[in-house]
């Protein structure tokens, strides 16, 4: 029988392309379990501060809250909270949802990838500079 040798001995020359690639994917799982984070930070402070909006919750387990604000709860978070923090929650979903999507890091408008800096900076950033700054350009 003839036995496998090993050729891996001259392997050291070969830069691993996939490194990066890991690197993005991990990031993303970072930026997922952040954005859940951040997402039941602003509910919780909601009802820290709402008890109308505390029986809504009630019952719920933490897991589901990271989930609540997308849901029929939605209207009574605008009521409960400002217009600001709704948007901040809208942001978290809608890159959640490009993460579940597998679409995440990608320019909405071209569909070219963000550079990772700009997706650490800004985790929902939906826009590649390019993209964004023409978008403010674009006046009256
Ligand atoms: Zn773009």
């Amino acid at each position: 029988m003839e036995k496998k040798t090993a050729k891996r001995a001259s392997g050291a020359d070969h830069p691993e392309k996939t490194e990066r690639k890991a690197g993005w994917q991990s990031f993303v799982d970072e930026t997922e379990r952040s954005l859940l984070a951040q997402k039941a930070e602003i509910v919780a402070n909601l009802i820290a501060g709402n008890n109308d909006f505390k029986e809504v919750i009630e019952g719920m387990d933490s897991k589901d809250l990271a989930d609540a604000a997308s849901d029929d709860i939605d209207r009574r978070m605008i009521e409960a909270i400002g217009a600001q923090e709704l948007k901040r929650l809208k942001l978290i979903d809608s890159a959640l949802a490009r993460i579940k999507q597998g679409k995440y890091g990608l320019c909405a408008k071209c569909g070219v990838r963000i550079p990772q800096e700009r997706m650490e900076a800004i985790p929902y950033a939906l826009m590649c500079v390019g993209c964004k700054s023409q978008e403010e350009r674009r006046g009256p």
